[in-house]
């Protein structure tokens, strides 16, 4: 095998990862490329620098833990949330992989847990929703809420400014408050302006980036808080730790897997801490659907292979 992978320097944002293995080498599903159709994502960290290569994804093998991203990774960005598609087959993938990763499979997204569980019905997985906030830490545990800043003033305040400038829209969570500006993206340099305000208006909460949207959530918590905390249950330790996401709100996460030797795949373009990319959800369902019916899930050593070859 000849796969070639650049060490992730944590400390900064990687720009390339070289990859030379095919698919059929590393038992991973085709490496999808960048073409002219690019999604159309608005990313706000997108630059004239950012990395166009894409990489094979990895095999899934018996000890790896799955970590995925919903909107932009297991269904494409739509503009109005409430009408994402969800891909026909993609609820039985991910309960079968669920069940042939002994559990150790959650969704971590920046939605509610409500939001989620309505789109993946009747599926229950262990879930990290609002970047973490809500956790159902295994498929058939209670939801539980991690303590949080009361929010009430800013979701009064931006309800007021969305009123006033026609295609924005808040989403009011329980533990956060978004500002979306898919439908308005002139608006982008007004609503940073308003919602670091916002921010610097209340204790204890950070703004986030993501794509076409701006959302203030409690300070210390995200994905890859997230993430860590799963990786400490009998379900996931021990295991190899993969994260699918395509958003700036997903390096976190990235950090922590590739931190503990695992894998980020980064959907889509964008500077980015994950060794691995592809350009679009389909590239990550066809790669569930790989894993899903291969029947060991990849060799046990396939993973490790790939990350020790030079
Ligand atoms: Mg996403």
């Amino acid at each position: 095998m000849t796969l070639t992978l650049h060490a992730t320097d944590l400390g900064r944002l990687s720009v390339s990862h070289p990859v030379s293995a095919t698919s059929a080498e590393v038992g991973a599903a085709p490496a999808a490329t960048f073409a002219a159709n690019q999604p159309a994502d608005a990313s706000s960290d997108s630059s004239a620098a950012e990395p166009r290569s894409s990489s094979a994804l990895p095999a899934l093998h018996a000890h790896s833990a799955l970590f995925l991203d919903f909107d932009g990774t297991l269904v494409d960005l739509v503009e109005d949330p409430d009408a994402v598609v969800v891909p026909s087959g993609l609820t039985t993938t991910l309960q079968k992989l669920h069940t042939r990763l002994g559990g150790a499979l959650a969704v971590v997204s920046g939605r509610s847990l409500q939001d989620l569980d309505r789109f993946l019905e009747p599926l229950r997985l262990p879930l990290a929703a609002e970047h973490g906030a809500q956790r159902r830490m295994a498929a058939a545990a209670d939801a539980i809420a991690l303590a949080c800043p009361d929010l009430r003033d800013v979701v009064r305040s931006a309800t007021v400014f969305a009123a006033a400038n026609p295609g924005l829209r808040v989403e009011s969570k329980r533990s956060a408050v978004a500002l979306h500006y898919r439908q308005a993206p002139h608006l982008q340099a007004e609503c940073i302006r308003f919602m670091t305000a916002a921010v610097e208006a209340t204790a204890n909460v950070e703004l986030l980036h993501g794509k076409c949207v701006l959302e203030i959530k409690p300070s210390g918590i995200s994905k890859g808080t997230a993430i860590s905390d799963f990786m400490k249950l009998p379900a996931f330790k021990g295991r190899v730790p993969v994260f699918a996401g395509d958003d700036t709100t997903d390096e976190s996460g990235f950090s922590v897997v590739e931190a503990l030797g695992g894998v980020g795949i980064k959907v889509g373009a964008g500077a980015t801490l994950a060794s691995r990319r592809c350009a679009f959800p389909s590239d990550i369902l066809r790669w569930l659907a790989q894993a899903e019916s291969d029947s060991v899930l990849g060799s046990a050593d396939s993973l490790q292979q790939q990350l020790a070859s030079p």
